[in-house]
């Protein structure tokens, strides 16, 4: 099943996706995605009521925005330096031998397509392309073989990044990653049981037609349901919240000489199985 949001920032609805690709509107069977739907068995419960209703619930509107998939999550845990060649061009060192994590700000969480602002005084602003985790269950303690229990489902992120401010700045990465629309999440949300390969997806991102990133997440060097049970042993995982798993190499940082984006630019993405989106740098 995927599932979906739609409507104005703030304002949006939740909607799944029907096996005939036709998007309905699931309002008439929760509220929201987020920490209650998923904590207290929702997945299950609209899988039914998709079941029941798909023919007689509304179509989503032809060409709306989409959202976020997930509403409110109460943190976003990123993990750096996840894939052996991007170690190398961001830091040149070899892969860590547990995993870097660090916190990216909530409030920098948008819509999939939604437009890139570049914040006044950023200069390196870059890109990562991702895939991310989303938390079904609290997870506390757990161990990577209960992990998938407390998953449910995977989704797509962009891990924006302002280098300067992540690299040349005092201090912690945090302040480099979360500034407004730094967190394009989507455009669906899939969950666990649909994607059976989650460790063997290709993920890509081209700027303006060029190919940047070409990778696949066969080839992260701490796998998703390991991430997951590290984690949860320094912070309690609540439902809803996303995990960044790490970027394949490629990113603008990388580049003789950087090609930082800068407005105009039109950055597109996808991971086979999740989805596409497309957004642009004002
Ligand atoms: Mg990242």
């Amino acid at each position: 099943m995927k599932l979906f949001r739609f409507g104005e920032p703030g304002k949006e609805k939740p909607g799944v996706v029907l096996e005939d690709g036709i998007r309905i509107d699931a309002s008439g069977a929760c509220r929201d995605f987020d920490e209650e739907f998923f904590q207290s068995g929702g997945v299950g419960k609209l899988r039914a009521w998709a079941n029941d209703h798909a023919d007689s619930a509304p179509q989503c509107p032809e060409g709306v925005r989409l959202g976020p998939p997930v509403a409110n999550p109460s943190k976003i845990v990123c993990v750096g330096m996840n894939y052996a060649a991007h170690a190398k061009e961001f830091a040149n060192r070899a892969t860590p031998s547990e995993p870097v994590l660090f916190l990216k700000a909530p409030s920098a969480l948008c819509g999939p397509d939604d437009d890139l602002v570049r914040p006044e005084d950023a200069l390196k602003l870059d890109y990562e392309v991702e895939l991310a985790i989303v938390i079904g269950s609290a997870a506390k303690n757990v161990s990577a073989e209960d992990a998938a229990e407390h998953i449910a489902g995977y989704t797509m992120i962009n891990d924006v990044s302002e280098r300067a401010w992540q690299k040349e700045r005092e201090g912690q990465w945090t302040k480099g990653k979360s500034a407004d629309g730094f967190a394009p999440l989507g455009p669906f949300l899939v969950t666990s049981e649909e994607l059976e390969e989650v460790n063997a997806l290709p993920l890509w991102l081209d700027v303006n037609g060029e190919p940047r990133q070409r990778g696949n997440t066969s080839d992260m060097v701490f796998e998703p349901l390991f991430l997951v049970s590290y984690i949860s042993r320094f912070m309690t995982l609540k439902a809803g919240d996303i995990i960044a798993t790490g970027t394949p190499s490629g990113v603008a940082m990388g580049m003789d000489p950087p090609a930082w984006l800068e407005p105009g630019d039109r950055i597109e993405m996808g991971i086979d199985g999740i989805g596409c989106s497309t957004r642009k740098v004002i």
